[in-house]
């Protein structure tokens, strides 16, 4: 696993030393708009803790953040009225690394609606 570097943009919003338009957040985790919005709904969701990647967060946090993070990412679909408890819908997107295409090394997980997403991903 590559080594945690804490000068990453989302570290940064952690810190409140750069604003983000929050959209929820709870003990462990934070949701908030991404700044390139690629659909009409489309924010991620972050734990607070440093992890590079979904595969660090899973194996290395405590279970309370892990479970804390997902209860966020659910309570956001939700407010944010894609959740299929009355809205239509949600592409839940996390980028790892290289292959992945990651541009921030700050795990994140996109959450993506309002619109039919269309295919996954390119074809190859
Ligand atoms: P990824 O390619 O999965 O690492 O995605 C990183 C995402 O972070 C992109 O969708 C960017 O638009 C988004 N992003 C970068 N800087 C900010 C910022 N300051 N506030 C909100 N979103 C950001």
């Amino acid at each position: 696993m590559p080594a945690y570097d804490d000068s990453n943009i989302f570290a940064r919003i952690l810190r409140g030393e750069i604003p983000s338009d929050t959209v929820l957040e709870t003990e462990h985790t934070l949701v908030f708009r991404d700044i390139r919005p690629q659909a009409p709904v489309h924010v991620l969701v972050i734990p607070k803790g440093a992890y590079v990647s979904y595969d660090d967060f899973a194996a290395n946090a405590p279970e309370a953040e892990i479970v804390d993070f997902h209860r966020a990412l659910a309570q956001a679909t939700r407010d944010l009225g894609v959740a299929l408890d009355g809205g239509q819908g949600f592409r839940a997107i996390t980028n790892a690394g290289e292959h992945g295409v990651q541009e921030v090394p700050h795990f994140h997980m996109h959450i993506l609606g309002g619109r039919d997403m269309g295919r996954m991903v390119q074809p190859g």
